[in-house]
């Protein structure tokens, strides 16, 4: 029988908590100084067999025991040589603000279950809204990613804009949305969750930057209502995923004015660009958004999953889910604290406790000061690669998401497509850096998403010079 009094036993914790601070200082200690390497990559399949044989084999050892060999087998995100996926580089703060937040076990469905919870989720909701230019009253909601809270905002706006009461009858109009074709696959997922299916899915397409062509809207609008669709929502992206790129949204909010759609902003990676004074004319129109979503747990050093839905007016999100749960809301009031009535989660974590600690510790101008170093780096990064003659740019970068590949002496398209997924995957499997990929145009580019503000032209530098050691001993 289990002894809980030892399991909950403070005394143990505590020693097993000094352990693993330790561990994980030493962990940050090394990746500072550069003597981690950002990933020691195995095969899903060894992976999958070394953790069966532990799970088959329990030893009873020290937990911290675990605790090192998780970390051995982990991508290392705080190296300055991690340039791959858009996730934060956690401040450490922040990760001391989430053990609290686990051990606590709040929840921010109803007031009573997370006091702290709902209150910083107004201010923090309402303190960003106006940074993107909201009125005073607008604030939003914390869901659990950037994923979750499109679909949220998409049915809001259904609830809002479509002809029919759809929570209770059901689609009975086609309902569309629009779109840019290179918009984050998560925008078309919600809209088939939803049931618009392939044709309630218009895909606009985009410039030679991958911004949507505004100009073609209205052909695009008169298309649709000729073969019946209504089109309740239009979504801009803030910015893209693969290139970084920003809509243009005094258009795209132009033509949802002019056409009563709802216009929903997608910037869980880029709409961080609000609170910097250098770059918030990327997002320029964002104000006029009906929704708009931002990741803390991309840009703003916070671990995941933390994500913003704001609302110009916060009246609208009390219609996305028109329910009553009796045993948890005594009544259907439009009451700011109990945001299990907003929410798609009902049990949802109070990750605003990393944001909060963050501001706390740091200041507002963390934000800032993080936007700016990752956004200057891209920049710095992209005229690093200008001015060598091995290397080509995908495009100038608006972000710290920079797409290139290697040339050397300029061979075939194909072959250099080739060339360059074999140099992919001896960066991943040396280790020491990580980076990622696109697809373009048909066209195979190295991609880096510069997350970790410890990143410098040094490492950049190596990196580049990696890829030029090695490419020409490949044979394609
Ligand atoms: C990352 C990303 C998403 C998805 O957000 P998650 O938090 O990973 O669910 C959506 N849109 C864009 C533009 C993104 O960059």
């Amino acid at each position: 029988m289990t002894d809980f009094n030892q399991l909950y036993d403070a005394e143990r914790f505590r020693s097993q908590a000094h352990l693993l601070a330790d561990t994980l200082a030493d962990y940050l200690k090394n990746c500072t100084s550069g003597t981690e390497k950002a990933i020691q990559f195995e095969t899903p399949d060894a992976m999958l067999a070394n953790w069966q044989q532990d799970f088959d084999n329990p030893a009873p050892k020290a937990v911290n025991t675990l605790f090192e060999k998780i970390l051995a087998q982990s991508i290392h995100i705080h190296s300055p040589r991690y340039m791959g996926h858009q996730v934060a580089v956690p401040a450490p703060v922040t990760v001391l603000a989430a053990a609290l937040e686990s051990l606590l076990n709040n929840s921010g469905a109803i007031h009573e279950m997370g006091m702290t919870i709902s209150s910083l989720e107004k201010i923090i909701t309402q303190w960003f809204a106006k940074k993107l230019g909201f009125p005073e009253e607008s604030y939003g909601i914390i869901t659990s990613g950037g994923t979750l809270a499109s679909l949220t905002a998409m049915l809001t706006a259904r609830a809002i804009k479509a002809p029919d009461a759809v929570w209770t009858t059901g689609n009975q109009t086609p309902l569309a949305i629009m779109v840019s074709e290179q918009a984050h696959y998560c925008i078309d997922r919600a809209a088939r969750i939803m049931g618009l299916g392939t044709k309630g899915i218009i895909k606009v397409p985009v410039n030679d930057r991958f911004q949507m062509r505004t100009e073609l809207l209205e052909d695009l609008l008169a298309a649709a209502r000729s073969e019946g669709y209504h089109v309740f929502a239009i979504v801009g992206s803030a910015c893209t995923t693969a290139t970084g790129s920003y809509d243009n949204l005094s258009e795209i909010a132009r033509f949802a004015q002019k056409n009563n759609i709802w216009m929903h902003t997608d910037g869980a990676h880029g709409g961080v660009a609000a609170l910097s004074e250098k770059y918030k004319h990327l997002v320029q129109g964002i104000e006029h958004s009906d929704s708009v979503v931002v990741d803390f747990h991309k840009m703003l050093m916070v671990p995941s999953l933390s994500t913003g839905v704001f609302y110009r007016n916060p009246k609208d999100s009390f219609h996305t889910f028109a329910q009553q749960a009796s045993y948890l809301f005594a009544n259907n009031d439009e009451d700011w604290y109990n945001t299990g009535k907003r929410t798609f989660e009902c049990t949802r974590p109070g990750t605003i406790l990393r944001v909060y600690t963050l501001l706390y510790a740091y200041g507002a101008t963390v934000f800032q000061d993080i936007v700016d170093t990752l956004y200057n780096l891209g920049k710095t990064f992209a005229v690093m690669i200008q001015r060598n003659p091995a290397f080509e740019l995908a495009l100038e970068p608006e972000t710290n998401i920079v797409c290139f590949r290697y040339i050397g002496d300029k061979q075939e398209a194909s072959a250099l497509n080739a060339l360059n997924q074999q140099i992919r995957q001896c960066i991943l499997e040396d280790g020491r850096f990580y980076v990622v990929s696109t697809i373009i145009a048909e066209v195979f580019y190295l991609r880096v998403a510069l997350m970790n503000p410890l990143t410098t032209e040094k490492e950049l530098g190596e990196l580049l010079d990696f890829v030029a050691a090695k490419a020409p001993l490949m044979r394609i």
